[in-house]
């Protein structure tokens, strides 16, 4: 199995770091389909893991003691402490702070990073992101403004937060975390309410929110509460530090995201069952391949499209693409606008260079229930890419590298 995407926390864990990963580099998959890179005209036949979301059977087991993969809702914190703060919050061209989109944990072989998780968030603003594919040409150095950011927190095997050990079933996160906002449950509140000092916000514009949203009459109560006495409030205080309490209706459903190798399906496929034994996401699915179609410009992406719906019809469920091996390419559904070497900015922590680790498909937006018309949220892929050296810095949430492609 290769090295990353561990989703199923309790399974992986107990063999955890006791198989080697020397071995896995050297894994071939049978060749499934090839796509062409102008740099290096490579065939891309790394292996690769596919991720598919499931409704958890307890949401328990999204808690970050578990060490999970998942989409949607909140993000399980690794550091739950000291998380990102101001400006990368936020969506830097409307300035709403970002939404949870999916968190990986992928550790990698080196003893700083025993845990390692990515994390990815958007804006869910589709103008946001139209304006995003401009900023994302940008060379570093001129500060591009992003709507979606991804973030690589990770720790050693001893560290304040976890056990050494693989966590047993019934173990609770231990150790408090910081106290998020009451209103997304994803960013560390920072700004109590003003009259009942008994909730707390990420930002003003998550108050203003909760304020016009339902906030006022809670707010009565809580200060007539807690002149009486704030017994109650300990009770509360207990289930939130297990399962946060989120008073926001707009956050994507959560799933878990369970992992599967491509070359299973490799294996199954014949052409004539491409899309058979499907497919809840076949209506999602088919829609965006008909504006990716429009949106040809040429031969090129053409070809680049067929092979994309080729190696995808293959488990047109997936949201997730995950390659370990560090000379791996994404896949492409265009091959206009994707970025040259040159458009990959080195890392900003260690100025090493930033290697692609996986992509999220536009399958994603049909379990988020994201509607599909011309506003709505839209993407052909999200590729992620991070530092090689899995480098360690001051701040427990390293900034990475995103490219999108959109349809
Ligand atoms: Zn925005
Ligand atoms: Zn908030
Ligand atoms: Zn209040
Ligand atoms: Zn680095």
């Amino acid at each position: 199995m290769a090295g990353g995407l561990r989703s199923d926390a309790l399974d992986d864990l107990e063999g955890l770091r006791i198989t080697s990963l020397d071995d896995d580099d050297e894994e071939q998959v049978e060749e499934i389909a090839i796509y062409e890179d102008e740099d290096e005209d490579e065939e891309a036949n790394d292996s690769v893991v596919l991720g598919f979301v499931k409704k958890p059977k307890n949401p328990r087991s999204l808690l970050r003691h578990l060490f999970p993969s998942k989409a949607g809702g909140v993000p399980a914190w690794l550091d739950p402490v000291n998380l990102p703060s101001g400006r990368s919050c936020l969506c830097d061209i409307c300035g709403e702070p970002l939404q949870f989109v999916l968190q990986v944990y992928a550790p990698v072989d080196k003893e700083c990073a025993f845990h390692r998780t990515l994390f990815v968030f958007m804006c869910t603003s589709m103008d946001c992101l139209r304006q995003d594919q401009h900023e994302q040409w940008k060379r570093q150095s001129e500060k591009p403004s992003r709507s979606v950011k991804v973030f690589r927190c990770q720790l050693p095997r001893h560290n304040a937060f976890y056990s050494s050990e693989p966590p047993k079933k019934d173990d609770k996160p231990s150790g408090a975390g910081v106290t998020l906002c009451d209103w997304c449950g994803m960013w560390k509140g920072i700004k109590h309410c003003s009259s009942c000092r008994k909730v707390i916000y990420c930002s003003e514009k998550h108050r203003v929110r909760h304020c016009n949203l339902g906030h006022e009459y809670d707010c009565k109560r809580l200060r007539i509460s807690s002149l009486s006495s704030d017994s109650s409030l300990s009770d509360s205080e207990t289930v939130s530090m297990e399962l946060q309490k989120v008073a926001c209706k707009t956050l994507w459903p959560e799933y878990k995201i369970i992992q599967e190798e491509e070359s299973e399906y490799a294996m199954e496929m014949t052409e004539d069952n491409v899309w058979a034994g499907s497919l809840v996401s076949r209506n999602r699915t088919d829609n965006t391949m008909t504006s990716l179609l429009e949106a040809f410009e040429g031969d090129d992406d053409r070809k680049s499209w067929a092979s994309f719906e080729e190696r995808i019809g293959m488990a047109p469920e997936q949201v997730l693409r995950y390659c370990s091996s560090t000379g791996a390419k994404p896949l492409w559904p265009m091959s206009s606008g994707r970025p040259s070497k040159a458009d990959i900015p080195k890392c900003s922590y260690c100025s090493g260079p930033l290697r692609f680790e996986f992509q999220v498909l536009p399958q994603l937006l049909y379990y988020f229930h994201v509607r599909n018309d011309v506003n709505s949220l839209d993407w052909a892929t999200i590729v992620v890419y991070t530092c090689e050296a899995s480098c360690e810095a001051s701040v427990a949430y390293k900034e990475e590298f995103v490219w999108v492609q959109l349809s």
